[in-house]
C-alpha cells in the first residue's frame, strides 16, 4: 500500500496523523477492514436502487461523524466484522450475481487502502458501474486514486457555512473541502449518463436541509448554480432528517417543517436544477436499515 502510510494516516481531510497500527484515526479507523454489511439496498435515489437493488457495502467508521448521524452504530460506534482485501473482492462480485444494478461503496474513504486492491482485482469481471458514496469530507490528492475506478459520485454537500459545519461535525473547513471536492469528482465523470432508467456515469449531489437551516439550503443551492452548471450533475434534495436521539443542539431536536423543506425544493427548481426531491413522511426511523453484518 504505497500511498497510504498506516503509522501517520493523512488519507482524508481531518490529517489526524493517527498511527493506525497503535490506535483508531478520529475515523475509527484502524489497519484492519471492517464492513457492518453488504446487500441489497433499495432506498438510494431511484436512478441508483432501480428494480433490482444497489449492491451496497456499508463500511465502519467515519471521518465526518455529525451529531445528528442516521447511521451512529456505523459510524460513532464503529460496529462491524474484520475482513480480508480478498473477502471485500469475493463480496463485490456476489453482490454483481444477485443481481445488483451496481456497487455502492458507502463511506469508504478511510478504508480506501483495502478499497482500491479489491476493487482493481475484480475490475475484469465487473460489468455494472461502481458507485462511491461519500459525505463529501474527501481530500482531492485522495479522490485522484480513485480516477477510473469509480463510475459514479452519490456525495453530500452538507453544510455551507463554516460555523454550522464547526457546530454539528467539528468541520469547520468542511464547505471548502466539499467544494474541492466535488470540482474533482465532476472532472472524473463529467455529465450523467444514463442507461434506461439506470444511472452508468455521473455525479448525484444530495442535500439534506435540516431544521431551522434553510437560508443556508437556499445559498448552497445558489452557490452551486453559479459556480457548477445545474447541467452537469443531479440534485438530490433530502428531507428525511429524523433526530435519533436527544441532542445538545435544541433545534436538531424535530423533523423539518414542509415550510422549510418546500422552500429550499422551490429554490431548487426556480434554478433549474435536475434530480430528485422526498416525500416530507420519508423522514421516519425505518427507513434507516438496520446492520447486522449481512451478507458478510
Ligand atoms: S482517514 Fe481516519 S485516521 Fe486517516 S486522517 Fe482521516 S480521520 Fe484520521
Amino acid at each position: 500500500m504505497n500511498f497510504h502510510d498506516f503509522h501517520d494516516c493523512v488519507l482524508c481531510p481531518r490529517k489526524c496523523h493517527a498511527d493506525r497500527t497503535k490506535y483508531s484515526g478520529f475515523c475509527g479507523g484502524t489497519n484492519q477492514l471492517k464492513v457492518a454489511a453488504a446487500m441489497l439496498h433499495f432506498w438510494e435515489e431511484p436512478c441508483i436502487s432501480g428494480k433490482n437493488g444497489s449492491g451496497a457495502i456499508f463500511f465502519s467508521g467515519c471521518n465526518l461523524k455529525c451529531c445528528f448521524c442516521q447511521n451512529e452504530k456505523l459510524s460513532h460506534q464503529n460496529y462491524g466484522k474484520i475482513i480480508s482485501t480478498e473477502h471485500l473482492a469475493e463480496i463485490f462480485l456476489s453482490l454483481q450475481e444477485q443481481g445488483a444494478h451496481n456497487l455502492n461503496l458507502v463511506t469508504a474513504c478511510h478504508v480506501l487502502p483495502w478499497v482500491i486492491p479489491a476493487l482493481e482485482k475484480v475490475k475484469s469481471f465487473l460489468h455494472i458501474p461502481v458507485v462511491y458514496n461519500s459525505g463529501g469530507y474527501e481530500s482531492v490528492e485522495t479522490l485522484k486514486l480513485l480516477n477510473g475506478l469509480v463510475d459514479i459520485y452519490l456525495t453530500d454537500f452538507k453544510f455551507f457555512r463554516p460555523e454550522t459545519a464547526e457546530k454539528y461535525a467539528s468541520a469547520p473547513d468542511y464547505p471548502e473541502i466539499a467544494d474541492s471536492a466535488f470540482q474533482e469528482m465532476l472532472n472524473q465523470t463529467g455529465k450523467p449518463v444514463f442507461e434506461g432508467e439506470l444511472l452508468k456515469k455521473g455525479c448525484i449531489l444530495r442535500h439534506m436541509v435540516m431544521p431551522s437551516l434553510r437560508k443556508e439550503s437556499i445559498s448552497l443551492l445558489e452557490f452551486l448554480a453559479e459556480k457548477y452548471n445545474p447541467e452537469n450533475f443531479l440534485l438530490s434534495l433530502m428531507a428525511q432528517y429524523t433526530p435519533m436521539k436527544q441532542q445538545n443542539f435544541p433545534e436538531l431536536n424535530r423533523k423539518l417543517t414542509k415550510m422549510e423543506y418546500f422552500s429550499v425544493l422551490d429554490t431548487a427548481q426556480k434554478l433549474q436544477f435536475q434530480g430528485y426531491s422526498q416525500e416530507i413522511s420519508s423522514a421516519k426511523k425505518d427507513y434507516t436499515p438496520d446492520f447486522h453484518l449481512q451478507g458478510i
